[in-house]
């Protein structure tokens, strides 16, 4: 299998080749030359193997279709290692949670850091450090985090050989939960900084680093971004186990909800759709942050400002653009790099936004996408209801999900809503709409009380790179 870029660069690359960059050379994202197609006689085995073999084996079924780089063996192994009852807590890894009727939640969040970013990093780690310790290489990831993907990439990277992760957080400004999660961490290639700012501060220092060329290649400087490959595959395989639980045979059809910020999540689902397996709708459900929401519904996709991006409690879908959208809208024009280019690299750069012609936009429907978008007062009432009808507690993201899932359910057709955390990271909230604390996972209680390891910096690039280098 080979790789091209969303804005048309011709040179092909391997797996292996693109596990550990970002964006391609000409800006464009990676993406498989093509989806390899499910026909039925291979999604009756994908079933089996499910059925009798269980998530990892699952997992290295599809993997192996878009990864023919790394020997089979080692990737069963690393399948193995990142997706196990020890990490997940449960055999099943994704259990599905019926609620009403033909609803119900797959949960995604049974990972150490309760988030669904756990799917995706958990194998990543291994992904990082096989191919270092196979070209003999090192790696120093460097992320600004705001909570969730901060978090699951240092769990996925503790004790990795080879790699150390540089991790910029807002001083003070994460949760009392989300900083202790972080910062107990005592594995010597975890360096927690907390940058005396705001989360943009982190973020203009990771980019000002990647900008510095001579720096980045110096010191080995690398990323896990949503836009890398191997994070949305690892979420395809999921789809596929939803799927499996929800239906008895392959002539029946489900719908997924997916609470969506930079579009890796729903993306997935994308792939797995064009893989062949049968879904009928790709729910994308916003908060106030609703790029994607009107974009479904118009046609236009026009990205925000800081001023127009609103800081809600989803917090993990507040984005004022959607870094994996251009991959969808690469399949959704025929896989045209040229007009891709045109939209993203040139239209969207110079006026923030593009309309797609009538005949592109009527094309959406053969992708199974609609969207719709939730609000603070819905999260509420979303929450209330699903704990007292059900007695299920739910985060502020999953209610977003399920709001705008309950939109759009089609009978007869299992709808599954996508449940990207657990309500103990967004105890405010909760609190706020039950009048009481969300359980903890019993792992986790206490942890505000462990030491912490961290090294508090100001605002400053320069003094940045200075413990980089003293450390990488
Ligand atoms: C990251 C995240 C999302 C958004 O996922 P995308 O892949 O960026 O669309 C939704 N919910 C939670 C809890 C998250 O951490």
């Amino acid at each position: 299998m080979r790789y091209w870029s969303t804005r048309g660069h011709a040179e092909a690359k391997r797996f292996s080749e693109i596990l550990l960059e970002g964006l391609a050379p000409d800006g464009g994202l990676y993406l498989p030359e093509r989806y390899p197609r499910m026909d039925a006689a291979a999604m009756a085995t994908l079933r089996a193997v499910w059925r009798e073999q269980g998530y990892a084996e699952l997992a290295f079924r599809i993997l192996s279709l878009y990864i023919d780089d790394i020997p089979a063996q080692d990737l069963r192994a690393m399948c193995g290692r990142a997706y196990n009852a020890d990490v997940f807590g449960t055999q099943e890894i994704v259990p599905l949670k019926p609620l009403e009727d033909g609803l119900s939640l797959q949960a995604l969040s049974n990972g150490p850091t309760l988030a669904f970013k756990d799917m995706a990093m958990q194998l990543l780690g291994q992904l990082f450090e096989y191919e270092l310790g196979r070209r003999s290489q090192v790696l120093n990831i460097l992320g600004a985090t705001s909570g969730d993907t901060g978090s699951a990439a240092e769990y996925a990277m503790k004790g990795k050989q080879g790699v150390k992760v540089f991790m910029l957080s807002p001083h003070n400004r994460m949760s009392a939960f989300q900083q202790a999660q972080m910062f107990s961490l005592q594995d010597a290639n975890i360096h927690n900084i907390a940058i005396e700012g705001v989360f943009d501060d982190c973020q203009d220092i990771v980019k000002a680093v990647s900008n510095d060329l001579g720096f980045k290649a110096h010191w080995h400087i690398g990323t896990v971004n949503s836009i890398n490959w191997a994070r949305l595959l690892a979420q395809v395989v999921y789809y596929f186990a939803g799927y499996f639980q929800a239906t008895s045979d392959e002539t029946q059809k489900v719908s997924f909800t997916v609470p969506s910020g930079n579009f890796g999540n729903i993306c997935a689902g994308h792939v797995a759709r064009m893989m062949g397996l049968p879904i009928h709708r790709l729910v994308c459900a916003t908060n106030e942050n609703d790029v994607l929401d009107e974009f479904f519904r118009t046609g236009t996709y026009r990205v925000r400002n800081s001023a127009e991006t609103h800081e809600t409690s989803s917090p993990s879908m507040d984005i004022s653009k959607a870094s994996n959208f251009e991959r969808f809208i690469f399949d959704l024009l025929g896989r045209d790099g040229v007009r891709t280019r045109a939209l993203f690299g040139s239209q969207v750069e110079r006026q923030g936004f593009f309309t797609l012609a009538q005949d592109e936009f009527d094309r959406i429907g053969d992708y199974g996408f609609v969207s719709g978008s939730s609000t603070h007062a819905h999260r509420l009432q979303t929450i209330r209801d699903a704990y007292h009808r059900f007695g299920v507690m739910i985060d502020t993201h999953t209610a977003d999900g399920l709001k705008v899932a309950r939109q759009w359910t089609t009978p007869g057709v299992p709808m599954l809503v996508l449940e990207t955390a657990l309500p103990a990271k967004f105890a405010q909230t909760l609190v706020e709409a039950l009048g009481m604390e969300p359980e903890r996972p019993k792992a986790l209680e206490g942890i505000e009380q462990l030491p912490k390891r961290f090294t508090v910096l100001p605002a400053d690039l320069s003094r940045v790179k200075a413990y980089i280098e003293a450390h990488a």
